[in-house]
């Protein structure tokens, strides 16, 4: 395979939107994860896995990973307020790849040090957030929803405080880009007081023709290259939204600056995966409004839109910006539709497959029951009668026998033979997915050096519908007093 190319296309063409800064060395830094696969597919040179040769690269100054390395400039929607004040408080972008399959990567150092944008903050991230990271990116990657993905974890010894003494960890992670919607409202709304909002500052057009130019080259045939991109970013973000309902997945912060313009997962901080099934769910302990529960995800992906396309209101007119807007929900529903069928082995998206899964989800409900472990228990069954002894653990035994006749009819319907249902269903219901208690678990045996752990639950995730990756305990349900643990933003 031919190695890596390295470019420096975002610090070349907008010197102006970044500052040019280096990482800042930690304390006995250590390198404790490599994901392996992914840095095959980047095509790094494997003799750069080595932690001295590593902690060179990152932390001298003219080395290949920091000749150029700049601090990104944005801003956001936080909790529904403009905070023009954000950017790269504690990353880097350290260079922009082209892989050996051409594709372009970033490579983001999270943890780097201060930088202009830290705020007086310590431009440090903890190994707790770190490994959460880590573990949830790679998580959702292997169910199929598009993320930045942890390229690896770097522990350290330094002391830094949040509520209480932690230690730093650095984490190498890669996106197709690390422009969110934050960085086009930023330089929209970065202008001159009064004047009119369908003018565009320089440094928006700057960036506008980059990310055109650079990302969405497909776009550019259209009357519109603008209104065509932002179409895109529409397209992928409803359709990301949907990914999440479906896999119960609560981001918990969705923040504009938390928003890529890839439609990927990105910047984790206070998520979880469900245990029991709360569709109005508050994860993040610092929501007090619960602006970002998960039955608002698909609403607050549209606001955060909105706001996006406030930013392309320079080029675009507003009547074409609705439009493009319009479609969100249609796009969201129809892929959540699409999903959630496939969860139970079905292709058609019919009225009655709906109803059967409306059924199916009234029964998570009342009373909760893991969400997870309620779909995977559909599978590995060798015929109807065994799926029907499940109405054993329900407590409407009325509401589970018509779901399961509504289904059983649907499958005939759709003429699906019983062994391929089955194959399907342990192809869509994963036996892992990440559980806030386990990473609690995870991160305590890694705060006292021990990886093992941590290496155990990844291997799970990372192969989640093969039923021979299954570690017992990871796959189980959590037991009461480990359910529903909510995180605050600190990290
Ligand atoms: P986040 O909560 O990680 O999405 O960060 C929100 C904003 O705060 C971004 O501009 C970050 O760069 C900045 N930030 C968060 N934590 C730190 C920190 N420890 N030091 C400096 N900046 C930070
Ligand atoms: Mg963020």
């Amino acid at each position: 395979m031919p190695p890596a190319q390295f470019v420096n296309t975002y610090a070349d063409t907008l010197p102006d939107l970044v500052t040019a800064i280096k990482p800042t060395a930690v304390y006995r830094p250590q390198v404790q994860i490599i994901n392996q696969a992914l840095w095959h597919e980047l095509g790094l040179p494997t003799a750069w896995q080595d932690n001295d040769t590593l902690m060179g690269l990152l932390f001298n100054r003219d080395s290949e990973l920091t000749k150029h390395s700049v601090a990104q400039k944005y801003g956001g929607h936080q909790f529904g307020q403009w905070n023009p004040q954000l950017g790269d408080g504690r990353g880097v972008l350290l260079t922009e790849l082209i892989t050996p399959d051409q594709q372009r990567i970033d490579l983001h150092l999270k943890g780097a040090g201060p930088t202009p944008y830290s705020r007086h903050a310590d431009g440090r991230a903890v190994l707790r957030s770190t490994i959460r990271e880590y573990l949830a990116s790679e998580a959702l990657h292997h169910i199929g929803i598009p993320t930045s993905r942890a390229l690896c974890l770097i522990s350290s010894a330094e002391p830094v405080y949040r509520e209480q003494q932690e230690s730093a960890a650095l984490l190498i992670r890669t996106a197709p880009s690390h422009l969110r919607f934050g960085t086009f409202e930023y330089f929209y709304h970065d202008r001159p007081a009064g004047s009119s909002p369908d003018t565009a500052p320089d440094k928006l057009t700057q960036l506008m023709n980059y990310t055109l130019n650079t990302h969405f080259p497909e776009a550019l045939a259209a009357d519109n290259p603008h209104l065509a991109m932002l179409t895109s970013v529409i397209s992928t973000t409803a359709q990301l939204v949907a990914k999440w309902q479906v896999a119960g997945f609560n981001h918990g912060v969705m923040n504009t600056d938390n928003m890529s313009i890839h439609g990927i997962t990105f910047d984790y901080g206070p998520f979880a995966f469900f245990d029991d099934f709360e569709p109005h769910y508050i994860c993040n302990k610092s929501d007090h409004q619960g602006r970002y529960r998960f039955s608002q995800q698909p609403s607050i992906g549209l606001w955060n839109l909105n706001a996006l396309a406030q930013a392309f209101r320079p080029f675009v007119d507003v009547a074409s910006l609705t439009d493009a807007l319009d479609q969100y929900e249609s796009i969201l529903i129809t892929q959540y539709h699409q999903l959630m069928v496939s969860r139970f082995g079905l292709n058609d998206v019919t009225d009655s497959a709906l109803a059967m899964v409306a059924m199916f989800m009234e029964l998570l409900q009342n009373p909760a029951r893991d969400y997870h472990h309620s779909f995977r228990q559909l599978c590995g069954h060798s015929d109807w009668q065994s799926i029907k002894a499940l109405r054993a653990e329900y407590v409407d035994i009325t509401l589970f026998d018509q779901w399961v006749a509504a289904w059983e009819s649907e499958v005939e319907a759709q003429q699906i033979d019983f062994a391929t249902l089955q194959a399907r269903l342990s192809g869509t219901n994963p036996h892992t997915v990440l559980r806030n208690h386990h990473a609690q678990a995870v991160i305590e045996a890694a705060q006292d050096g021990d990886y093992s752990l941590f290496n155990a639950y990844l291997s799970a995730l990372s192969d989640p519908y093969n039923e021979q990756s299954k570690i017992e305990r990871f796959a189980s349900a959590p037991v009461a007093q480990d359910k529903g643990i909510a995180l605050s933003c600190s990290s």
